[in-house]
């Protein structure tokens, strides 16, 4: 009988060296320190962290969910924190602004268990809306802030940061960026620690056992937090994660970060500065060791901060500078004469290479992209928008509300969108989404947009988005009978992250059958007076709908039900089951481009040499939505 496969971060066997993702490195840190309970909310780059955990999960006696949103994942966290558990709760940076409420109180609380804060952070904006640096919020709760340099790291500080955190009875903040969550990386398996603890939430936690004081007293309850601080300041100092690479005698210095520091260490390599600058690495970047700075300082007549995002680092050292050394001369990115280090978008070897040169007054290195081979490469690569899969069913939505209201002739109407792959419906050939703010603003938007205007308001909005954070705005539509109209677009997974499952699947993190909510109790249970449930794919039937919620008088919601297009090609393949394209028949087809301008799909292609359009079999799944949009009926499905 062959033995079941068990991924490497899953190994019980320390020592082995492995090769890991950043984010599956800080799920076995979890599994070695003793981690019992994770819960996450899906998001780019962190959402790899809770699958791998979620997958051993059973192995281990170990819990892991997806909550339906990150406050709650992270309440989940604290509870269980508060009952002595060791707790992960990992996301994106744009999910700590949901969970900043319940840390504010829980830094208060004096959890027993440890309790890791993972923030992905996404400079470049590679799959989100904003870039944000997180590191401003560990130092708003009054948190540490921790940010490995790579996969390796990020595991050893996993399995610590439980310690730092039941001695400080604190939460932690792992502070990650997208290139160490997606890079891979060599990891040296430590020994997974067994102990399983029963929760029990602590006599002096529990006000029922060690009851408050009378409430009259003005006792500042920041004080203790204040005063861990001071203590976590203190124990920078020795931290492992921090050290000086220097000869000695270096009068120029470089101190970095995170990733960064990787970017600072091979620049320095590169341009042969070993020698003539010192580098000095962090691995805490709140509070810093001050004492370690101050003496790195002392030494130097320049120094450069090498950081992703914001100044964060560079503030708190040229606060630092005032006493350790006033005359230095510190590059980065505030002083705009110093400004060698770019505040927008994700660093890398070039750009900290590059500055590295001007600062050290050295020749630049040759611009990457500038290579024959890199040249050739170019040449083979189109350039393509972006745009919505072949059959996506969000497009055939847009499309049908935009003749729903053609045929009602409203011109004067807002469309406000969310965060999911229908975003995209912002973009040619259908561009009709206004704008977007954060996870389920489009419901609240859309209201403001409706009060303001006095005309049309519409939002779109995804599945788990919905369940994330559209209820409480769509209670607030019913509360105040705010005429919106809201399109749920229900593609049966949380598509753009990775199709994790969401309450509206039923299926937990760990694969096992839950509750499934229906999105359409919670539509009527909230009141809605006007639903309408469609198939996007029944082209016909979908404009009937939208024009009767576009027509009623009051709040409406249309949900639009079809299983993402690339779930769908993926389910057929495992069921064996042939997906028939469709194709052009060249004798109809006028070349009239209706289906391409007012539609769009990219299997869709129009050949300017026959004035004719085709379609691109090896991309068409056989949605039909374009033979119902041909006005030539020029559109077959295949044999
Ligand atoms: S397939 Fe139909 S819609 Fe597309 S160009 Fe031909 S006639 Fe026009
Ligand atoms: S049937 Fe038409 S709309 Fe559907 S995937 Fe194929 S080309 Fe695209």
């Amino acid at each position: 009988m062959s033995r079941r496969w068990i991924p490497p971060y899953a190994l019980d066997e320390p020592g082995r060296r492995v090769l890991l993702l950043g984010n599956q490195a800080i799920a076995r840190g979890f599994l070695e320190g003793g981690g019992q309970v994770a819960s996450s909310y899906p998001g780019t780059p962190a959402s790899e962290i809770l699958e791998t955990i979620a997958d051993f999960a059973e192995m281990y006696g170990i819990y892991a969910e997806w909550a339906d949103n990150e406050r709650v994942a992270f309440e989940v966290c604290s509870g269980a924190a508060m009952c002595g558990l060791r707790t992960m709760c990992s996301m994106k940076h744009i999910g700590v602004n949901w969970a900043m409420d319940p840390l504010m109180h829980v830094v208060l609380r004096n959890p027993t268990g440890g309790f890791i804060l993972v923030s992905g952070d996404d400079p470049s904006q590679h799959s989100s809306a904003n870039e944000q640096d997180n590191r401003f919020l560990a130092r708003a709760a009054c948190i540490p802030c921790y940010e490995p340099s790579d996969p390796a790291e990020a595991k050893e500080m996993t399995v610590k940061l439980f310690e730092i955190s039941e001695a400080y009875r604190l939460p932690v903040m792992l502070r990650v960026t997208t290139r160490l969550c997606h890079v891979r990386g060599d990891v040296v398996l430590g020994p997974i620690r067994m102990e399983r603890r029963k929760g029990k939430m602590a006599d002096d936690i529990s006000w029922r056992k060690t009851p408050r004081l009378t409430g009259l007293e003005r006792i500042p309850p920041q004080k203790p937090l204040h005063d861990k601080e001071e203590k976590l300041r203190e124990a920078a100092e020795s931290l492992e994660w921090n050290r000086v690479e220097a000869n000695g005698g270096e009068r120029l210095g470089v101190i970095a970060s995170g990733v960064s520091y990787n970017y600072a260490r091979e620049a320095i390599g590169r341009l042969g500065l070993e020698g003539k600058v010192a580098l000095l690495k962090l691995g805490i970047t709140y509070p810093l060791p001050e004492k370690l700075i101050s003496n790195f300082l002392s030494e130097l007549d320049r120094l450069l901060v090498v950081e992703e995002l914001e100044p964060f680092v560079e503030l708190q050292v040229k606060a630092i500078s005032k006493e350790a050394n006033p005359k230095i001369e510190i590059y980065g990115k505030l002083d705009p004469a110093r400004k060698l280090i770019p505040r927008e978008f994700e660093l890398n070897t070039f750009i900290v290479s590059n500055a590295l040169a001007e600062f050290a007054g050295v020749p630049k290195p040759v611009p990457p992209g500038q290579g024959a081979e890199l040249g050739e490469v170019g040449r083979m690569v189109t350039p393509r928008g972006l745009t919505m899969c072949a059959g996506c069913p969000h497009r055939a939505t847009g499309y049908e509300l935009k003749q729903a209201l053609r045929r009602l002739k409203v011109e004067d109407y807002i469309i406000i969108g969310d965060i999911g792959c229908y975003g995209m419906l912002s973009y040619p050939p259908l561009r009709m989404i206004d704008t977007y703010l954060g996870m389920g603003s489009s419901v609240g938007v859309s209201q403001g947009c409706a009060r303001a205007t006095g005309g049309m308001a519409i939002g779109i909005i995804g599945d788990s988005t919905f369940l994330h954070a559209g209820i409480p705005g769509l209670i607030s539509a019913v509360w105040n009978n705010t005429k919106i109209k809201l399109v749920i677009c229900d593609n049966m997974a949380t598509a753009m992250t990775g199709f994790q499952p969401h309450p509206g699947t039923g299926v937990t993190a760990m694969r096992r059958q839950g509750n499934k909510v229906e999105i359409e109790n919670v539509v009527r249970g909230i009141g809605i007076p006007c639903l309408e449930i469609i198939d996007p794919y029944k082209v016909s039937e979908s404009v009937e709908a939208f024009t009767r919620a576009l027509e009623f008088d009051g709040p409406a919601v249309v949900i639009s039900r079809r299983i993402c297009a690339t779930e769908a090609v993926r389910l057929a393949r495992r069921q064996g089951v042939r997906l028939k394209p469709y194709f052009v028949d060249p004798e109809k087809c006028t070349g009239c481009r209706t289906c391409i301008n007012t539609f769009g799909c990219p299997a869709l292609v129009y050949d300017p040499s026959k004035s004719k359009a085709w379609i691109d079999t090896t991309l068409c799944m056989g949605c039909g939505v374009c033979s119902q949009i041909c006005p030539f009926q020029a559109i077959i499905e295949g044999e």
